[in-house]
């Protein structure tokens, strides 16, 4: 039987899945994410690519569905699959480090939803915040738990927003793409091209990429990320096994690309 992924109306869904989404729906507000922002964008901790990676051993994602191993086998297996499709070096690289985001986790805390006991600031699809929650979002029956939607300010289908402002200037929920992408956009040494950035930034957006919501705020930039977005989503989503690797086998392959494109100077987080 061919195995189906992101399936979150079963019953043998873990409980777990639906809870986190619960609290991301209800604490994920317009003014949580700017706390955020001005929380964790402070760009102060220098940390090696490596070693991030390495934190990623000891996390479990607790909104994936279809995924028991630490993030870091993840990570593994989407840039394996994307190396075996011969695609280019940057889009292996991204498939390795695209949710290195999470190591959030390690300067992180419970009220936030950035610990290894409460994600829902960290990971799970996202949405935008400052207007209307749309019914593409997983468990769309939480949406009306989000205090922003008795706001008569953000639960229009624009909010604060401009008609065709496009996707970069929308604020989504907080979480690990929303980091890595202004991370690495802040790392000076950073040459990844502008695909992998988009790939990075928004392949969480699902009620966006997948569901289809969100046409009254996109221009004719997000066409292209659409494309690019989809081509990248493949091999997050359907690489999902459990095949496990060992950072140090893959890593001789991957340094001189990892140094090609972001240099060999310490990341700052
Ligand atoms: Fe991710
Ligand atoms: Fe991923």
């Amino acid at each position: 039987m061919e195995k189906t992924f992101r399936v979150y109306d079963q019953s043998d869904v873990k409980s777990a899945v639906r809870v986190h989404y619960r609290k991301m729906r209800k604490n994920q507000t317009l003014d949580y994410v700017k706390r955020m922002h001005n929380k964790y964008l402070t760009f102060d901790k220098p940390m090696d690519l490596w070693e991030a990676m390495e934190h990623l051993n000891t996390l479990i994602d607790v909104s994936d569905p279809d995924l028991d191993l630490p993030n870091i086998q993840h990570l593994i297996q989407s840039a394996e699959a994307i190396r075996a499709d011969n695609r280019p070096d940057w889009m292996q690289l991204t498939g390795l480090i695209h949710d290195l985001g999470k190591v959030m986790f390690l300067w992180g805390n419970d009220e936030d939803g950035t610990s290894q006991a409460e994600q829902w600031g960290m990971v799970g699809d996202v949405f935008v915040v400052g207007c209307k929650l749309p019914d593409t979002c997983v468990y769309p029956e939480f949406n009306a738990l989000n205090s922003d939607m008795n706001d008569k300010r953000y639960n229009t289908d624009l909010g604060i927003y401009k008609e065709g402002c496009g996707l970069d200037n929308l604020d989504l929920a907080w979480g690990h793409d929303e980091y890595l992408f202004q991370v690495l956009q802040n790392h000076s040494s950073n040459k990844l091209p502008e695909e992998a950035m988009v790939m990075i930034r928004y392949h969480s957006f699902y009620p966006w990429h997948t569901g289809g919501s969100y046409s009254q705020l996109l221009n004719e930039k997000d066409k292209e990320y659409l494309e690019w977005i989809r081509d990248f989503n493949k091999y997050d989503l359907y690489t999902k096994c459990d095949k496990t690797y060992d950072l140090k086998e893959v890593k001789e392959y991957y340094q001189p690309i990892a140094e090609k494109y972001l240099g060999t100077a310490p990341i700052y987080w």
